[in-house]
């Protein structure tokens, strides 16, 4: 089960965060950017309204934007990336809900996680799980809004 406020943080604890609420949806994205910022397959990313996230340390997160609207921030000793948002969506914010402490369950609806990007993905990763696919953004409006400066 998934309660609030529920906590999590980059790897040496610089930067720590309180979610007040769930997630609206989660997606792993597998395009270009996300792999060569994260260093993985795929980046896991929640969308959350920005109310429900509270961050400690945030004097501590580095910033980098891939897109001139898209800005993506990372702990600055431990390199951890926690955090993204785009310009246009005010109340919205990103976090990497892999780093919630003790790999709780965010809460996000049934339903609402995907992959997206696979066009994208590395050619010798393999996707094996049940949920949805897409080969660019989710049809979701909100992250078509969010995804449509990344993955081209
Ligand atoms: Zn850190
Ligand atoms: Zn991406």
């Amino acid at each position: 089960m998934s309660d609030y406020p529920m906590q999590g943080g980059c790897a040496c604890g610089a930067v720590r965060f309180t979610l007040l609420g769930p997630p609206v949806s989660i997606q792993h994205c597998h395009c270009e950017q996300c792999r060569k910022i994260s260093g993985e397959f795929t980046s896991t990313g929640a969308i959350i309204p920005r109310r429900f996230l509270v961050i400690e340390g945030a004097e501590n997160l580095g910033r980098y934007r891939t897109s001139p609207s898209f800005e993506r921030q990372f702990c600055r000793t431990c390199s951890c990336y926690l955090f993204a948002y785009e310009d246009s969506e005010a109340d919205l914010m990103y976090f990497a809900p892999a780093t919630i402490d003790g790999g709780r369950h965010p809460g996000h609806p049934p339903g609402s996680e995907s992959h997206i990007y696979l066009r994208s993905k590395c050619e010798w990763e393999q996707v094996a799980d049940d949920l949805p696919k897409y080969e660019a953004a989710s049809p979701d409006e909100i992250v078509t809004d969010l995804q449509r400066t990344e993955g081209i």
